[in-house]
């Protein structure tokens, strides 16, 4: 399976599809640029409602954005996996974090849940937890991948 990868910022994608690769059976495509719509910033919270943002990509395909991203009831949010898509904003995010949270939100595109176990699918909501955890799915979430 192939996903396209759209961006508002250059990013390393080939470190993004390798850390994709060790975990699942999918190839990246280049979608590139992609200016985030004016309709999504909230321009009291100065960040973008990630919800909004959906619609602007296909099905199997992940967004990168540089801006801060949120959904209701949260401050912010990484990442989100929705309608088989993910949005994920590096803003908050060192560089060599990024590739995990791709991993981790495809992880949801393919139907896995936050996790417990030492795990990409961990869920986090601070830079701490981000950096903690691991950027592997754990045998019990791979053994859910091929039952699907
Ligand atoms: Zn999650
Ligand atoms: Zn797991």
């Amino acid at each position: 399976m192939k996903f396209k990868v759209y961006y508002t910022k250059r990013v390393d994608l080939e470190t993004i599809e390798k850390a994709l690769r060790e975990n699942f059976d999918v190839a990246i495509e280049d979608a590139g640029f992609l200016a985030l719509p004016k309709n999504a910033l909230n321009r009291l919270r100065q960040q973008y409602n990630a919800i909004l943002l959906l619609p602007h990509i296909p099905p199997y395909s992940i967004w990168i954005v540089d801006k801060d991203i949120y959904v209701d009831k949260m401050n912010f949010v990484f990442g989100i996996a929705w309608q088989r898509k993910a949005i994920i904003s590096t803003y908050r995010l060192p560089d060599e974090i990024i590739p995990k949270e791709v991993v981790h939100e495809v992880g949801h595109i393919f139907g896995l849940e936050h996790c417990r176990n030492h795990c990409v699918m961990q869920f986090s909501n601070s830079l701490t937890e981000a950096m903690a955890k691991p950027s592997k799915l754990c045998n019990e979430c791979k053994r859910k991948l091929k039952l699907q």
